[in-house]
C-alpha cells in the first residue's frame, strides 16, 4: 500500500476517534440520521482503503476531506456562540480544507476606527477569496502529484503562496483587534519592544511609518525572530513578498486600500494613526509568549 493511503488510514482512525467522543453531545445538536449516514461512509471508506480498492490518491482524498469537512460542521453545531477556535478538536487541516475563520466580533465594532462595510467587504469577500484560493492550489498540487504532471507547478505554487500569506495575515489580523483594543502591551512584550526599538513610542513610529510607506498593497509586521531572539518590524509587499521566513508574526497591519478606502479614502496615514486605538495588545502578548517557547540554534 502507498504511504499515502496508509497515512491517509490512520487519519481515518483519529477522526473517527474524534467523532465517537462527541457523540453524546451530538445527539441534541445534530440529525440522528446524518451522523448514521457520516458514520456508514467512514466505515465505507477505510473498509476501501484497506481492501486497496482505490486506483487513484486523488479520490480518496477528496471523500477524506468531504467527511473531514461534514465533521467539521457539526463540531462547530456543538459550539454555536462560543469561541470557533474551541471547536477545532482536530488538529491538521486537510489538504485543500482551509475554512474562513468568523470575525471575533462584529462588523460594526471597530467603529468609528474602521468602518462596517469595510469589514463586511475585507472580511466576507477578500478574506473568503483568499481561503478559497489557497484550497485550490493544495487540490491542483496534490492533482499533479498524484498524476505526476507538474506542467502547472509554477502557477499553483504562486498562488498558494500569494492566498496562503493572505489568509494567514487576516486570520491574525482580525484577532489582533478588538473594541476594547488600544493602549500599550505590557509585561514581556513591552519589555522586548523597549529592548529592540529603544521606546514603545519608536516602536510605534517605526511601525507606523513602515505601513505608510509600503508599496502598493501590503503590511506592516512586527515579528519575533526565534533565531535572533529579538523583534523586528517588516514590510511585505501583496502578502507574501519581503518575507524573512524564520520569524513569527505577532502584530500585522492591513495596509491595501480595501482595508480603508471607504471611509479614508487615499489617507492611509490617517487610518493608521486611528487603528491604534484597537490594538489588541493581550492578544499581541498571547502570540509573543507562544513564540518565545521556540529555541532555534542562533546564527
Ligand atoms: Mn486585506
Amino acid at each position: 500500500m502507498s504511504q499515502y493511503f496508509s497515512a491517509l488510514q490512520s487519519w481515518c482512525e483519529e477522526v473517527f476517534t474524534v467523532y465517537q467522543e462527541s457523540i453524546p453531545l451530538f445527539r441534541e445538536k445534530v440529525e440522528e440520521h446524518a451522523l448514521q449516514e457520516w458514520e456508514a461512509n467512514i466505515t465505507q471508506l477505510q473498509e476501501e482503503l484497506s481492501d486497496q480498492t482505490f486506483l487513484q490518491e486523488w479520490e480518496a482524498y477528496q471523500r477524506a476531506n468531504e467527511l473531514y469537512l461534514q465533521l467539521n460542521d457539526y463540531l462547530a453545531a456543538l459550539h454555536q456562540g462560543e469561541d470557533q477556535r474551541m471547536t477545532n478538536q482536530l488538529e491538521v487541516v486537510p489538504i485543500g480544507g482551509h475554512t474562513l475563520p468568523p470575525l471575533p466580533y462584529r462588523y460594526n465594532a471597530l467603529e468609528p476606527y474602521i468602518d462596517q462595510e469595510t469589514m463586511r467587504l475585507h472580511h466576507d469577500k477578500h478574506h473568503r477569496s483568499y481561503v478559497e484560493g489557497l484550497n485550490k492550489a493544495e487540490k491542483e498540487m496534490q492533482k499533479a502529484r498524484a498524476t505526476n504532471n507538474f506542467e502547472l507547478i509554477k502557477h499553483w505554487e504562486r498562488e498558494a503562496a500569494f492566498n496562503g500569506a493572505g489568509h494567514y495575515l487576516h486570520t491574525i489580523f482580525w484577532n489582533i483587534m478588538s473594541p476594547q483594543g488600544g493602549g500599550q502591551p505590557s509585561g514581556d512584550l513591552l519589555r522586548e519592544i523597549n529592548q529592540s526599538f529603544g521606546s514603545f513610542a519608536q516602536f510605534k513610529k517605526h511601525f507606523s511609518e513602515a505601513a505608510n510607506a509600503v508599496e502598493g498593497g501590503g503590511w506592516a509586521i512586527l515579528v519575533w525572530s526565534p533565531r535572533a531572539r529579538r523583534l523586528e518590524i517588516l514590510q511585505a509587499e501583496k502578502h507574501q513578498n519581503l518575507s524573512q521566513w524564520d520569524v513569527v508574526p505577532l502584530l500585522v497591519l492591513d495596509v491595501w486600500e480595501h482595508a480603508y478606502y471607504l471611509r479614508y479614502k487615499n489617507e492611509r496615514k490617517k487610518y493608521i494613526d486611528n487603528w491604534w486605538n484597537i490594538v489588541n495588545w493581550p492578544e499581541v502578548e498571547k502570540r509573543f509568549n507562544a513564540a518565545k517557547h521556540l529555541r532555534w540554534p542562533p546564527y
